[in-house]
């Protein structure tokens, strides 16, 4: 629980923010995986080293709503659904004025991605299936 709240407020302490505490140790060091960027919060996500991580979160993230989709309706393909999903978000990695997954991460809930549930599922549905996204993301990311 403490986890969840500090990845949602980005206070997880990453390398940048321990700096600023103890700068003489730490003035020199990077992201302890590729040892190039700073460890920043939106570069835990993005990190070379951490691309399959991500890609995991991101679609077990997207299968939970897809699958919570066809459950309802069988108007539309896995495939289908899966390519809209990609299309809402433009891109999966950080990018400074777009909706990304690092967003999704961070807890928001964009307006398309609702939009987009509610021409397949009832309100009561999707406000379930988001929940059950959002716990399994954040179980997964405890594995990470
Ligand atoms: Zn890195």
């Amino acid at each position: 629980m403490i986890f969840k709240y500090k990845l949602l407020s980005e206070q997880l302490a990453v390398l940048e923010k321990t700096k600023r505490q103890y700068f003489e140790i730490y003035q020199n060091c990077d992201c302890p995986l590729c040892v190039e960027e700073k460890e920043t919060f939106t570069h835990i996500w993005v990190c070379p080293y951490q691309t399959e991580a991500y890609n995991q979160l991101y679609n077990n993230f997207k299968n939970t709503l897809i699958f919570g989709i066809l459950d309802s309706t069988t108007d539309i393909f896995a495939q289908q659904l899966s390519d809209q999903f990609d299309l809402l978000l433009f891109t999966k990695s950080f990018h400074v004025s777009n909706i990304t997954f690092i967003d999704i991460i961070k807890g928001f809930v964009p307006i398309t991605l609702v939009e987009w549930l509610q021409k397949y599922t009832t309100a009561t549905r999707h406000c379930n299936l988001l929940i059950k996204a959002f716990d399994k993301l954040y179980e997964d990311s405890l594995e990470l």
